[in-house]
């Protein structure tokens, strides 16, 4: 078993891709919990000299759903379950990486998250992704400071930013 970090926030912020960059092609997913779809996707990254997994939350189903649902009320039916995904995720994880959205800004339900991941204790990286290119980075990225996390611009897209990112999670094992 390799250390753990996983990669949590609201969905559409851009983990699926981030996961993808992160792992090329070592995919596994878990559906070890009869009855229960665990919803999320394991990976193992290999890269100087150190192995770790990397989990994604909010796998293909919540994700789906999420994208259809129509409404607040559905949508807080969303919260609690990205939220318990969360708290699954920081009792097997070494390191937690928040997901947040350049383009949207920081919205109530990111502040949410972030608060529970600093309650875990467990060393944070705040990724603030779509951020596309440098010259975005200071537009996109000042209203992330307040959440007085490590924070990283990036773009998992477009690549930017991507070789700070696999250095800065590496160094939270
Ligand atoms: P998840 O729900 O958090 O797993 O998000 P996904 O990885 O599925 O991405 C959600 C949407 O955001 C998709 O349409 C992606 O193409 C888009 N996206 C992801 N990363 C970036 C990025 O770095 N820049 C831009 N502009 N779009 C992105
Ligand atoms: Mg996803």
């Amino acid at each position: 078993m390799y250390p753990k970090i996983a990669l949590i926030g609201r969905p559409n912020v851009g983990k699926s891709t981030l996961f993808n960059r992160l792992i090329r092609s070592n995919r596994a997913i878990t559906h070890d919990r009869p009855g229960v779809t665990r919803d999320r996707m394991e990976g193992t990254v290999k890269r100087d000299g150190r192995t770790w997994t990397v989990i994604d939350t909010g796998g293909i189903h919540l994700d789906e759903s999420y994208k259809a649902a129509e409404g607040p009320s559905e949508l807080r039916g969303f919260e609690s379950e990205i939220l318990r995904q969360t708290q699954e995720a920081m009792a097997e994880c070494v390191a937690l990486c928040l997901v947040v959205d350049g383009r949207d800004g920081l919205l109530p339900f990111d502040r949410r998250l972030a608060e529970y991941v600093r309650r875990s204790g467990l060393p944070v990286l705040l990724a603030v992704n779509k951020v596309d290119g440098g010259e975005l980075e200071d537009q996109l990225t000042p209203e992330f400071h307040e959440l007085g996390l490590p924070m990283l611009a990036l773009s998992g897209e477009h690549g930017y930013n991507m070789r700070a990112f696999e250095e800065e999670l590496r160094d939270l094992l």
